[in-house]
């Protein structure tokens, strides 16, 4: 039992996916049909086909180029960039590299990227410090989000402090260099993703924060979505990042060239300082440092909490992440519960309303300020519209009959919008978006019964591999299908041979070239890197890669009980607990908390404020020693002998739950045959390396 209770390195050490780039072997093969002298970064990599460069020259011809006044926005009220390309991380590792995309400024058209991709991937180069108008400057490209400052009366108010201390505290240092040292009196957070807070040490120092020097302000139900978006599925959806956000992908023309709201998450420090002022009303003003503001709430749009403000005295309309320069995800292929989009349209109409008719600019977290009210207007009505129209023209269809099978070739932007490159669907594809729309408001069932309880994938093909007449038959047709330029049809049949024959490397390489020729074609950054990471996974096996781990105690202290209480229920392997029962009372008395937590039915179950007076098991320990545990400073045993912790009853109830624990394995496989050798590394029972997608939007 002893060693079942050493919870003590760390029962949920919280981490951050950020993957040091994958090392493949970088064979130059060259492009016949591509004028780049960039190789591709796999050795079974392709060149763009003929297909997809003639598609490619379509589209070029096609979309309307000739408007380039994001361009010129983006380049509007430039300052300085620093004299550094990468910011170095605390522990030494790189935690930011701009210089890796340089690619991108060579003046070069590259057939293995939309071209409306690359137009954005070329806007998000922005690296450094820019005016907005005099008193709101941005940081931009130091991480995925821009970092915002307010210069007050006495110092600077900051928006949304990036994803990593390091980012953040040299965007600080970068604007404190050209005009003028300040301290920062107030932070906003705009909303609960990590890219808009993790970083906030970098910024605010501990003391200031606690002798109350500094103001940190979060719309209402921050807290509560900070963490818990990422927890219950936290290991599928870092997982999944390898696949949109193509966090093993080299940056290349062949693989990673942006990620539609910015170019990456940085790989630094990340923390969380609670807030002090809580934003709750819909509509609330505040003047803090002399600058008055007037926050706009906006739940259920991008993220769960989220709020705009808007800047009376200097007619400057701050949007969040609600608008900016893509139509975002509906349904982030990650993970995360599916967003509303008419929810969101009518949250930019309200804000369009109550402070856009008059706002002389509009900034945001990403992308690049609208300078003049029309313009301002035209970017707010576009992306409401656009929304607008995603919803409902969805649910005009579903309503007659089309199904979540044939939605994405069925909706279409309207005409109008497709020409407005703020209306494009960068971050959230509008294929994707639409099955999501649909799928929140009918689930995952099309209504025909031959799709109710399907075979699983392996179940099914092999049938499917014998009656087209075995492996070679199938590879013969793809090969053809591959040929013409049909890759949706060979990926089809080959993607039935793959889970056949898992082990037949010709068909998954040849399902690997299907992939990448429609990645090239893709104009959303989280499908491209969908299909060139499911080509590189195919023709690889799941790609090794270095996922240091990132404990933040701040995180750690910031997950409620009862989250943790029920991931544990999550980790549970029921099997293991078939027929055994019990009732511990958990009580953590420094914040005054009680939970009843019950094992029946192989479940556990948890619910706060109740006890049991003849519980199996209790245990007192304070939320702050609780927190020693979670960060591995101390095992829970130590705190049990040494009377920190109290127990009473039968201390075997602990056993029995760390028996049951599983620890989820970050490289699961998700394509067929992909699977890595079965290398299962034992563990303390307790413990779970639980990547939090905190990076992510
Ligand atoms: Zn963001």
């Amino acid at each position: 039992m002893q060693s079942n209770l050493s919870m003590g390195n760390s029962i949920l050490s919280i981490v951050v996916v950020f993957i040091i780039a994958i090392t493949i072997s970088c064979d130059q093969k060259e492009s016949s049909t591509n004028s780049q002298d960039i190789g591709h970064f796999d050795p079974k990599g392709n060149a763009p086909s003929e297909f997809v460069i003639s598609k490619w020259e379509e589209l070029n011809n096609k979309l309307p180029f000739e408007d380039e006044r994001d361009f010129e926005e983006q380049k509007k009220g430039f300052i300085a960039s620093p004299d550094y390309k990468e910011i170095m991380a605390d522990d030494g590792h790189v935690a930011w590299n701009m210089g890796k995309y340089e690619f991108l400024l060579e003046g070069k058209d590259f057939h293995t990227i939309h071209p409306s991709l690359q137009r954005q991937a070329i806007l998000n180069m922005n690296f450094g410090l820019y005016e907005v108008i005099p008193g709101i400057y941005q940081v931009r490209g130091f991480d995925l989000a821009n970092i915002t400052f307010v210069k007050g009366e006495t110092g600077w108010i900051i928006f949304d402090p990036l994803t990593a201390s390091e980012t953040s505290r040299a965007a600080l240092e970068l604007i404190n260099k050209h005009l003028g040292e300040r301290p920062v009196v107030a932070v906003v957070y705009s909303h609960s993703h990590g890219d808009h807070w993790a970083g906030v040490r970098g910024v605010v120092d501990e003391e200031d924060f606690k002798n109350g020097k500094v103001k940190v302000i979060a719309p209402v139900g921050f807290m509560d979505h900070a963490i818990s978006e990422n927890v219950y599925a936290g290991n599928a959806m870092s997982r999944r990042m390898f696949l949109q956000y193509g966090v093993l992908l080299p940056a290349n023309p062949y693989g990673m060239v942006d990620m539609a709201i910015g170019k990456g998450t940085a790989a630094g420090t990340v923390g969380l300082i609670p807030p002090n002022v809580i934003i709750t009303e819909d509509v609330q003003e505040l003047t803090v440092d002399g600058v008055k503001m007037v926050f706009h709430n906006t739940p259920g749009t991008e993220a769960p909490a989220e709020m705009n403000t808007y800047f009376p005295e200097m007619k400057a309309f701050w949007a969040a992440e609600n608008i900016t320069g893509t139509i975002h995800n509906i349904y982030t292929l990650r993970g995360t519960l599916i967003r509303d989009a008419l929810q969101w349209s009518k949250k930019i109409n309200e804000a369009l309303h109550l402070f856009g008719k008059e706002a002389e600019v509009m900034f945001a977290s990403h992308s690049w300020p609208r300078w003049g009210n029309d313009r301002v207007q035209e970017v707010m009505k576009g992306q409401r519209d656009t929304y607008a129209n995603l919803s409902n023209g969805v649910l005009h269809l579903l309503n007659q009959g089309v199904t979540i099978n044939e939605i994405h070739n069925e909706y279409n932007v309207p005409k109008s919008l497709q020409n407005q490159w703020y209306a494009r669907s960068y971050h959230g594809d509008v294929k994707n978006n639409s099955r999501g729309v649909l799928n929140r408001y009918l689930g995952h069932w099309d209504g025909n019964p031959a799709t109710l309880i399907p075979l699983s994938p392996y179940e099914s093909a092999p049938l499917y591999v014998d009656m087209m007449g075995g492996s070679s038959a199938i590879i013969k047709k793809g090969k053809e299908l591959f040929n013409k330029g049909d890759y949706l049809n060979a990926i089809e049949i080959l993607n039935k041979l793959a889970y056949g024959e898992p082990d037949n490397q010709e068909g998954k390489d040849l399902l690997a070239d299907c992939y990448e020729q429609m990645g090239y074609q893709q104009e959303s950054p989280s499908l491209r890197n969908a299909f060139l990471a499911g080509a590189l996974e195919l023709r690889n096996g799941i790609p090794e890669g270095e996922t240091p781990t990132a404990d933040s105690p701040d995180i750690l202290r910031a997950m409620s009980t009862d989250l943790f209480l029920d991931f544990l229920g999550i980790r549970l392997d029921s099997r293991k607990v078939e027929g055994k029962a019990f009732t511990m009372n958990f009580i953590t008395p420094d914040n005054g908390e009680k939970y009843l937590v019950e094992l029946s039915n192989g479940t556990l179950s948890n619910i706060e404020g109740f006890q049991d007076e003849n519980a199996d098991f209790s245990i007192k320990i304070n939320r702050s020693d609780l927190d020693l545990v979670l960060m591995g400073v101390k095992s829970l045993q130590e705190l049990i002998s040494t009377g920190v912790a109290k127990i009473e009853g039968d201390p075997s109830v602990l056993s029995t739950l760390a028996e049951a624990m599983v620890h989820f394995e970050l490289r699961f496989e998700m394509l067929p045959g992909t699977g890595s050798k079965d290398e299962k590394v034992s563990k303390n029972p307790y413990q779970q390396d639980m990547p939090a997608v905190i990076g992510a939007e």
